[in-house]
């Protein structure tokens, strides 16, 4: 590989990449002509594959028109479009669109709109919104607020108000049946009795990944879960925010992944596969009911320059259209099944596999040092790193979440984009 030279840029850390030169399809390539399959869509974000030609023209068609209209000062064909077209995939009553450039952003205006639909509504003492161990909703301070997951909110604890959380409903480590109902009812009620104990009135609303993401390594919900916490939400005037960050736009088979339980939220934030890496966008989507309210009470007191772009809608505009057209969510329910069933069948000769788990194609395994017991990797275990590196050596990219011996699990996510075929499985 040839070392990146030395660069102004940094992130997390001092570790250096490849140069990427080229992406088609689930392939990309680096400068020096190396291959990599794109086992994770990036940060399951690629959705439909790089490069679409027909993404890529819809936007070289909205460039030549223009690629930026302030949205205090003009309306743009692409984000009514987009917006009509959201509001068609989402459940009845869900009509207001709200644009944004990324998932954090989509958090933050979600939990902003509820605390002014409370004002609104002459409930100015709910203020708490409750979320789970572990999750992650996003990096800005207020989605960092509800975000369980000690090693990055521990530095910003003093900066910010800390919000009630609950287990999430991890049935694989507490030894329970995820297909009994009755497991769904056990975790569920952790939320009625976390309400209970900080008092119905000022709760604000309750923030839930229907599937998970890195947080929890694709978590998929026990039976009766997802409809219980619905249930109990409207039991005590508590707004129901969906993350669908990671699990909206197809990937897990439905466009959003509350779909497989027939439950629908108040208010949802959707980012990552909804312009699929083609452009910086993301949205929240609300019930009538609490847009108009908040309209009527002098206005929605949030927004972001870049909200609408048209460039970035017209992709998401464009991404949907593929998902539909080549029946991508389809794919992704079938060629998920695969992936999942090879994964699996990994564990009768890897021990350290002590979980497969995901729909469609948001997929995990775990690893752990003891299969039985669950018990996470001591922390200063290498096989890890070594895996990813592995890994990346034979042009494998594959997504990590490694917590060093915490509880919130060590594991990959496995999420090809939805164009995988049965060959890609294979290789
Ligand atoms: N919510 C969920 C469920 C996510 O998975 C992520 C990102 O991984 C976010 C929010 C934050 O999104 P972004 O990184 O685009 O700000």
């Amino acid at each position: 590989m040839t070392a990146p030279p030395p660069s102004h840029l940094f992130y997390q850390t001092r570790r250096r990449r490849p140069m990427l030169d080229q992406a088609r399809g689930v392939y990309m390539w680096d400068v020096d002509g190396k291959r990599y399959l794109d086992g994770s869509s990036g940060a399951m974000v690629c959705n439909i594959g790089h490069s679409n030609p027909r993404v890529l023209e819809a936007m070289r068609r909205q460039m030549e028109k223009s690629t930026f209209g302030y949205r205090l000062h003009f309306e743009t064909e692409a984000a009514e479009r987009l917006a009509e077209k959201t509001a068609a995939l989402s459940p009845p009553g869900m009509e207001k669109v709200f644009f944004v450039s990324g998932g954090s952003e989509a958090v933050e205006s979600a939990i902003k709109l509820a605390r002014q639909y409370a004002l609104a509504t002459g409930e100015a003492q709910r203020w708490k919104v409750i979320s789970r161990y572990p999750s992650y909703h996003g990096s800005t301070l207020g989605a960092l607020a509800v975000t369980g997951y000690t090693p990055m909110t521990a530095p910003f604890d003093a900066m910010m108000r800390p919000m009630p959380k609950i287990p999430a409903p991890r049935a694989y480590l507490d030894g329970l049946d995820a297909s009994d109902p009755e497991t769904g009812r056990h975790y569920a009620d952790k939320l009625e009795a976390r309400i209970l104990e900080e008092g119905p009135e000022t709760v604000l609303a309750f923030i839930v990944e229907p599937v998970g993401g890195a947080s929890t390594g694709a978590l998929v919900p026990p039976a009766g879960y997802m409809a219980r916490i619905r249930e109990i939400c409207d039991r005590y005037g508590v707004l129901l925010i969906h993350d669908e960050v990671m699990s909206g736009g197809g990937r897990t088979g439905r466009f959003f992944a509350a779909e497989h339980w027939n439950v629908a939220p108040d208010i949802l934030a959707v980012s990552k596969g909804f312009a699929a890496g083609y452009a910086p966008l993301g949205a929240m989507v609300a019930h009538d009911r609490i847009v108009e309210a908040v309209l009527d009470d002098g206005g929605f007191i949030h927004g972001y320059t870049y909200a609408g772009n048209p460039l970035a809608c017209a992709a998401g505009l464009a991404v949907i259209e593929e998902i539909e057209t080549q029946g991508l969510m389809e794919n992704a329910t079938r060629i998920g099944a695969l992936l999942k069933a090879r994964l699996a069948g990994l564990m009768n000769r890897f021990p350290i596999i002590g979980d497969v788990r995901g729909e469609g194609l948001l997929l995990a395994f775990e690893l752990v040092s003891d299969r039985a017991a669950m018990t996470p990797l001591p922390r200063e275990v290498k096989a890890f790193d070594r895996l990813v590196e592995i890994a990346y050596g034979h042009g494998l990219i594959i997504y990590s979440r490694r917590t060093r011996g915490g509880h919130e699990g060590d594991h990959f996510l496995v999420c090809p984009p939805m164009i995988a075929t049965d060959e890609h499985v294979d290789e």
